[in-house]
Protein backbone atom coordinates (compact mmCIF):
# COMPACT_ATOMS: atom_id res chain seq x y z
CA UNK A 1 0.00 0.00 0.00
CA UNK A 2 1.32 3.30 -1.08
CA UNK A 3 0.22 6.04 0.75
CA UNK A 4 -0.76 9.52 -0.57
CA UNK A 5 -1.41 11.38 2.42
CA UNK A 6 0.80 14.33 2.17
CA UNK A 7 1.92 13.74 -1.43
CA UNK A 8 2.24 16.88 -4.01
CA UNK A 9 0.83 15.02 -6.90
CA UNK A 10 0.93 16.63 -10.89
CA UNK A 11 -2.11 15.46 -12.68
CA UNK A 12 -0.91 16.05 -16.33
CA UNK A 13 -4.53 16.50 -18.12
CA UNK A 14 -6.23 18.08 -15.52
CA UNK A 15 -8.93 20.03 -18.23
CA UNK A 16 -9.43 16.67 -20.27
CA UNK A 17 -12.54 14.22 -19.45
CA UNK A 18 -9.91 11.49 -17.43
CA UNK A 19 -7.47 14.03 -15.93
CA UNK A 20 -10.62 16.15 -14.50
CA UNK A 21 -12.16 13.10 -13.13
CA UNK A 22 -8.83 11.88 -11.22
CA UNK A 23 -8.44 15.68 -9.86
CA UNK A 24 -12.45 14.57 -8.58
CA UNK A 25 -10.98 11.87 -7.06
CA UNK A 26 -7.94 13.10 -5.57
CA UNK A 27 -10.09 15.57 -4.24
CA UNK A 28 -11.52 12.97 -1.56
CA UNK A 29 -7.43 11.87 -0.45
CA UNK A 30 -5.84 13.98 1.91
CA UNK A 31 -2.73 15.08 -1.19
CA UNK A 32 -1.66 18.50 -2.90
CA UNK A 33 -3.02 18.22 -6.67
CA UNK A 34 -0.56 20.28 -9.36
CA UNK A 35 -2.22 21.16 -12.51
CA UNK A 36 -1.25 23.45 -15.14
CA UNK A 37 -2.93 24.64 -18.66
CA UNK A 38 -1.47 24.28 -21.83
CA UNK A 39 -1.05 28.39 -21.15
CA UNK A 40 1.16 27.84 -18.01
CA UNK A 41 3.14 24.86 -19.99
CA UNK A 42 2.59 22.80 -23.18
CA UNK A 43 3.71 19.58 -22.33
CA UNK A 44 5.10 19.12 -26.18
CA UNK A 45 7.71 21.89 -25.12
CA UNK A 46 10.40 19.83 -23.55
CA UNK A 47 12.04 22.87 -21.60
CA UNK A 48 9.24 24.42 -20.67
CA UNK A 49 8.28 20.93 -19.26
CA UNK A 50 11.55 20.56 -17.46
CA UNK A 51 11.13 24.29 -15.62
CA UNK A 52 7.99 23.39 -14.49
CA UNK A 53 8.52 20.05 -12.96
CA UNK A 54 11.92 21.80 -11.36
CA UNK A 55 9.75 24.14 -10.20
CA UNK A 56 6.96 22.42 -8.49
CA UNK A 57 9.00 19.01 -7.51
CA UNK A 58 5.34 16.92 -7.43
CA UNK A 59 6.40 13.07 -5.48
CA UNK A 60 3.78 11.67 -7.83
CA UNK A 61 2.40 12.47 -11.37
CA UNK A 62 -0.42 11.05 -12.68
CA UNK A 63 0.54 11.23 -16.97
CA UNK A 64 -3.50 11.52 -18.54
CA UNK A 65 -2.42 14.32 -20.81
CA UNK A 66 -3.22 12.95 -24.22
CA UNK A 67 -4.14 14.22 -27.90
CA UNK A 68 -7.67 11.67 -27.98
CA UNK A 69 -10.50 11.50 -30.46
CA UNK A 70 -12.53 8.62 -32.26
CA UNK A 71 -12.31 6.77 -35.27
CA UNK A 72 -12.64 9.22 -37.67
CA UNK A 73 -10.35 11.58 -36.09
CA UNK A 74 -7.33 9.01 -35.72
CA UNK A 75 -7.71 8.27 -39.60
CA UNK A 76 -7.55 11.62 -40.55
CA UNK A 77 -4.88 13.26 -38.31
CA UNK A 78 -2.41 10.46 -37.99
CA UNK A 79 0.62 12.98 -37.73
CA UNK A 80 -0.63 14.77 -34.89
CA UNK A 81 -1.90 11.54 -33.08
CA UNK A 82 1.42 10.21 -33.58
CA UNK A 83 3.79 12.92 -33.13
CA UNK A 84 1.81 15.02 -29.93
CA UNK A 85 1.40 11.72 -28.15
CA UNK A 86 5.08 10.54 -28.34
CA UNK A 87 6.57 14.06 -27.42
CA UNK A 88 4.13 14.68 -24.48
CA UNK A 89 4.58 11.07 -22.80
CA UNK A 90 8.37 11.37 -23.27
CA UNK A 91 8.92 15.19 -21.83
CA UNK A 92 6.98 14.70 -19.27
CA UNK A 93 8.28 10.76 -17.87
CA UNK A 94 12.17 12.19 -18.54
CA UNK A 95 11.26 15.39 -16.96
CA UNK A 96 9.69 13.45 -14.01
CA UNK A 97 12.84 11.26 -13.78
CA UNK A 98 15.11 14.11 -13.94
CA UNK A 99 13.62 15.83 -11.12
CA UNK A 100 13.45 12.21 -8.69
CA UNK A 101 9.68 11.76 -9.27
CA UNK A 102 9.68 8.34 -7.74
CA UNK A 103 5.93 6.88 -8.90
CA UNK A 104 4.53 8.06 -11.93
CA UNK A 105 1.45 6.38 -13.53
CA UNK A 106 0.77 6.32 -17.07
CA UNK A 107 -2.22 5.82 -19.02
CA UNK A 108 -2.56 3.47 -22.08
CA UNK A 109 -5.77 2.56 -24.12
CA UNK A 110 -7.30 -0.54 -24.84
CA UNK A 111 -6.77 0.22 -28.60
CA UNK A 112 -3.56 -0.46 -28.58
CA UNK A 113 -3.74 -3.78 -28.83
CA UNK A 114 -3.84 -6.32 -31.51
CA UNK A 115 -7.01 -6.03 -33.89
CA UNK A 116 -7.35 -9.45 -33.99
CA UNK A 117 -6.44 -10.18 -29.82
CA UNK A 118 -8.12 -12.80 -27.78
CA UNK A 119 -11.37 -11.62 -26.13
CA UNK A 120 -11.61 -11.00 -23.70
CA UNK A 121 -8.18 -9.23 -23.81
CA UNK A 122 -5.19 -10.23 -21.34
CA UNK A 123 -2.59 -8.13 -20.95
CA UNK A 124 0.06 -10.45 -22.06
CA UNK A 125 -1.49 -9.52 -25.66
CA UNK A 126 0.06 -6.72 -26.05
CA UNK A 127 2.87 -6.62 -29.22
CA UNK A 128 1.57 -10.29 -30.35
CA UNK A 129 -0.44 -9.05 -33.64
CA UNK A 130 -0.72 -5.99 -36.34
CA UNK A 131 -3.04 -2.92 -34.84
CA UNK A 132 -6.24 -1.47 -36.16
CA UNK A 133 -5.16 0.51 -39.09
CA UNK A 134 -7.38 3.44 -38.18
CA UNK A 135 -5.88 4.24 -35.04
CA UNK A 136 -2.61 2.58 -34.95
CA UNK A 137 -1.45 6.36 -34.84
CA UNK A 138 -2.07 6.72 -31.68
CA UNK A 139 -1.50 2.94 -30.22
CA UNK A 140 1.95 3.29 -31.77
CA UNK A 141 2.23 6.26 -29.32
CA UNK A 142 0.64 4.83 -26.23
CA UNK A 143 2.41 1.44 -26.87
CA UNK A 144 5.98 4.04 -26.63
CA UNK A 145 4.76 5.07 -23.55
CA UNK A 146 4.45 2.44 -21.96
CA UNK A 147 7.69 0.76 -22.70
CA UNK A 148 9.44 4.40 -21.69
CA UNK A 149 7.87 3.85 -18.07
CA UNK A 150 8.90 -0.37 -18.31
CA UNK A 151 12.33 1.10 -19.34
CA UNK A 152 13.03 3.71 -16.98
CA UNK A 153 11.90 0.72 -14.39
CA UNK A 154 13.64 -1.58 -15.79
CA UNK A 155 17.03 0.95 -16.03
CA UNK A 156 16.55 3.16 -13.11
CA UNK A 157 14.49 1.14 -10.30
CA UNK A 158 11.88 3.99 -10.34
CA UNK A 159 8.20 2.86 -9.85
CA UNK A 160 6.33 4.23 -13.22
CA UNK A 161 3.14 1.65 -13.89
CA UNK A 162 1.04 1.97 -16.43
CA UNK A 163 -2.94 1.78 -16.28
CA UNK A 164 -4.84 0.57 -19.40
CA UNK A 165 -8.27 2.21 -19.51
CA UNK A 166 -11.29 0.68 -21.86
CA UNK A 167 -13.48 3.14 -23.97
CA UNK A 168 -14.52 5.88 -21.41
CA UNK A 169 -17.50 7.54 -21.47
CA UNK A 170 -18.73 10.68 -18.92
CA UNK A 171 -19.21 14.06 -17.81
CA UNK A 172 -16.61 15.93 -19.83
CA UNK A 173 -16.84 14.04 -23.04
CA UNK A 174 -15.98 15.32 -26.31
CA UNK A 175 -19.71 16.00 -28.01
CA UNK A 176 -18.05 17.18 -31.69
CA UNK A 177 -19.21 14.52 -33.70
CA UNK A 178 -16.23 14.41 -36.17
CA UNK A 179 -14.33 13.95 -32.88
CA UNK A 180 -15.69 12.09 -30.44
CA UNK A 181 -15.99 8.05 -29.74
CA UNK A 182 -19.08 6.69 -29.98
CA UNK A 183 -21.27 7.67 -26.74
CA UNK A 184 -20.97 11.25 -27.07
CA UNK A 185 -21.76 10.74 -30.72
CA UNK A 186 -24.57 9.40 -30.52
CA UNK A 187 -25.86 11.24 -27.95
CA UNK A 188 -25.98 14.33 -29.10
CA UNK A 189 -27.48 13.01 -32.87
CA UNK A 190 -30.30 11.56 -30.88
CA UNK A 191 -30.49 14.31 -28.76
CA UNK A 192 -30.67 17.32 -31.91
CA UNK A 193 -33.06 14.33 -33.91
CA UNK A 194 -35.51 14.23 -30.81
CA UNK A 195 -35.09 18.08 -31.03
CA UNK A 196 -36.06 18.37 -34.19
CA UNK A 197 -39.19 16.27 -34.10
CA UNK A 198 -37.26 13.52 -36.02
CA UNK A 199 -37.73 9.77 -35.32
CA UNK A 200 -34.67 6.85 -35.75
CA UNK A 201 -31.01 7.40 -35.29
CA UNK A 202 -28.04 6.75 -37.97
CA UNK A 203 -24.87 4.46 -37.04
CA UNK A 204 -22.07 4.36 -38.66
CA UNK A 205 -20.35 1.05 -40.08
CA UNK A 206 -22.99 -2.19 -39.86
CA UNK A 207 -23.87 -1.59 -35.21
CA UNK A 208 -22.20 -5.73 -34.96
CA UNK A 209 -18.88 -4.18 -33.67
CA UNK A 210 -18.79 -4.73 -29.98
CA UNK A 211 -17.43 -2.02 -27.47
CA UNK A 212 -16.87 -2.27 -23.76
CA UNK A 213 -17.51 1.34 -21.56
CA UNK A 214 -16.26 2.20 -18.66
CA UNK A 215 -17.65 5.32 -16.70
CA UNK A 216 -15.28 8.37 -16.52
CA UNK A 217 -15.49 7.91 -12.74
CA UNK A 218 -15.01 4.40 -12.50
CA UNK A 219 -12.08 4.82 -14.21
CA UNK A 220 -10.71 7.58 -12.21
CA UNK A 221 -10.99 5.55 -9.21
CA UNK A 222 -9.31 2.41 -10.46
CA UNK A 223 -6.07 4.70 -11.36
CA UNK A 224 -6.23 5.72 -7.83
CA UNK A 225 -6.58 2.25 -6.55
CA UNK A 226 -3.25 1.41 -8.83
CA UNK A 227 -1.07 3.93 -7.64
CA UNK A 228 -2.50 3.02 -3.77
CA UNK A 229 -1.69 -0.95 -4.90
CA UNK A 230 0.25 -1.52 -7.40
CA UNK A 231 3.63 -2.04 -8.21
CA UNK A 232 4.87 -3.87 -11.53
CA UNK A 233 6.54 -3.63 -15.22
CA UNK A 234 3.46 -5.10 -16.33
CA UNK A 235 0.30 -2.61 -17.15
CA UNK A 236 -2.66 -3.12 -15.77
CA UNK A 237 -6.10 -3.51 -18.45
CA UNK A 238 -8.91 -0.99 -16.56
CA UNK A 239 -12.05 -1.96 -17.85
CA UNK A 240 -16.18 -3.10 -17.21
CA UNK A 241 -15.73 -6.90 -18.05
CA UNK A 242 -18.70 -6.28 -20.45
CA UNK A 243 -19.53 -5.59 -23.40
CA UNK A 244 -21.87 -4.42 -26.10
CA UNK A 245 -22.58 -4.61 -29.76
CA UNK A 246 -23.25 -0.47 -31.21
CA UNK A 247 -26.48 -1.51 -32.26
CA UNK A 248 -27.66 -1.99 -28.97
CA UNK A 249 -25.71 0.35 -27.42
CA UNK A 250 -27.57 3.31 -29.79
CA UNK A 251 -30.65 1.45 -28.64
CA UNK A 252 -30.06 2.56 -24.92
CA UNK A 253 -28.86 5.84 -25.98
CA UNK A 254 -32.53 6.22 -27.69
CA UNK A 255 -33.74 4.90 -24.76
CA UNK A 256 -32.08 7.05 -22.29
CA UNK A 257 -32.57 10.66 -24.60
CA UNK A 258 -36.11 9.11 -25.34
CA UNK A 259 -35.98 9.11 -29.20
CA UNK A 260 -38.40 6.74 -31.17
CA UNK A 261 -37.60 4.96 -34.17
CA UNK A 262 -35.49 2.77 -36.03
CA UNK A 263 -31.53 2.41 -36.09
CA UNK A 264 -30.05 3.32 -39.46
CA UNK A 265 -26.75 1.98 -40.75
CA UNK A 266 -24.34 4.27 -42.80
CA UNK A 267 -22.13 1.29 -44.16
CA UNK A 268 -19.80 4.35 -45.78
CA UNK A 269 -18.07 4.52 -42.35
CA UNK A 270 -15.89 2.13 -40.76
CA UNK A 271 -16.62 -0.08 -38.20
CA UNK A 272 -12.92 -0.30 -36.65
CA UNK A 273 -12.08 -3.27 -34.96
CA UNK A 274 -14.28 -5.94 -34.55
CA UNK A 275 -14.21 -6.43 -30.81
CA UNK A 276 -12.86 -5.35 -27.85
CA UNK A 277 -13.38 -6.40 -24.54
CA UNK A 278 -10.02 -6.60 -22.08
CA UNK A 279 -9.91 -9.17 -19.28
CA UNK A 280 -10.27 -6.90 -15.67
CA UNK A 281 -8.99 -10.50 -14.14
CA UNK A 282 -5.53 -8.60 -12.62
CA UNK A 283 -7.39 -5.63 -11.33
CA UNK A 284 -9.87 -7.95 -10.05
CA UNK A 285 -7.21 -9.96 -8.62
CA UNK A 286 -6.04 -6.52 -6.64
CA UNK A 287 -9.50 -6.18 -5.17
CA UNK A 288 -10.84 -3.49 -7.57
CA UNK A 289 -14.61 -4.09 -9.28
CA UNK A 290 -16.10 -1.00 -10.72
CA UNK A 291 -19.57 0.37 -9.32
CA UNK A 292 -21.72 2.88 -12.28
CA UNK A 293 -23.76 0.65 -14.58
CA UNK A 294 -23.74 1.51 -18.51
CA UNK A 295 -28.01 2.61 -18.26
CA UNK A 296 -26.72 4.66 -14.77
CA UNK A 297 -23.58 6.09 -16.32
CA UNK A 298 -25.04 7.00 -19.78
CA UNK A 299 -28.13 8.58 -17.88
CA UNK A 300 -25.78 11.12 -15.43
CA UNK A 301 -23.73 11.54 -18.63
CA UNK A 302 -27.32 12.84 -20.51
CA UNK A 303 -27.87 14.95 -17.79
CA UNK A 304 -24.45 16.18 -18.00
CA UNK A 305 -24.74 16.70 -21.75
CA UNK A 306 -28.11 19.19 -20.94
CA UNK A 307 -26.66 20.89 -18.36
CA UNK A 308 -23.51 21.78 -20.14
CA UNK A 309 -24.00 22.22 -23.82
CA UNK A 310 -22.90 25.64 -24.17
CA UNK A 311 -19.14 24.43 -23.04
CA UNK A 312 -19.30 20.73 -23.71
CA UNK A 313 -16.87 21.34 -27.01
CA UNK A 314 -20.03 20.97 -29.37
CA UNK A 315 -18.91 22.78 -32.76
CA UNK A 316 -17.95 20.50 -35.32
CA UNK A 317 -14.32 22.29 -36.64
P1 LIG B 1 -13.09 2.93 -31.57
O1 LIG B 1 -13.55 2.18 -30.35
O2 LIG B 1 -11.64 3.27 -31.56
O3 LIG B 1 -13.51 2.22 -32.85
O4 LIG B 1 -13.77 4.38 -31.54
P2 LIG B 1 -15.25 4.98 -31.63
O5 LIG B 1 -15.81 5.14 -30.27
O6 LIG B 1 -15.13 6.21 -32.46
O7 LIG B 1 -16.14 3.94 -32.44
C1 LIG B 1 -16.66 2.77 -31.86
C2 LIG B 1 -17.63 2.08 -32.82
O8 LIG B 1 -18.83 2.86 -32.89
C3 LIG B 1 -17.13 1.94 -34.27
O9 LIG B 1 -17.56 0.68 -34.77
C4 LIG B 1 -17.87 3.07 -34.98
O10 LIG B 1 -18.04 2.81 -36.37
C5 LIG B 1 -19.21 3.02 -34.25
N1 LIG B 1 -20.03 4.23 -34.38
C6 LIG B 1 -21.33 4.24 -34.73
N2 LIG B 1 -21.81 5.48 -34.84
C7 LIG B 1 -20.78 6.31 -34.51
C8 LIG B 1 -20.67 7.73 -34.44
O11 LIG B 1 -21.60 8.49 -34.70
N3 LIG B 1 -19.45 8.23 -34.06
C9 LIG B 1 -18.39 7.40 -33.76
N4 LIG B 1 -17.24 7.95 -33.37
N5 LIG B 1 -18.48 6.05 -33.85
C10 LIG B 1 -19.65 5.51 -34.22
Amino acid sequence: MHTLTGKKIFVAGHRGMVGAAIVRRLEGEDCEIVTAGRDIVDLRDQAAVRAFLADRKPDIVILAAAKVGGILANDTYPADFLYDNLIMETNVIEGAFRVGVERLLFLGSSCIYPKHAPQPIPEGALLTGPLEPTNEWYAIAKIAGLKLCEAYRKQHGVDYISGMPTNLYGPGDNFDLEKSHVIPALMRKAHEAKQAGETGLTVWGSGAPRREFLHVDDCADALVFLLQNYSGASHVNIGSGNDVTIADLAREIMDVVGLEGALHFDRSKPDGTPRKLMSNDRLAALGWRPSITLGDGLRATYAWFLDNQATARLKVS
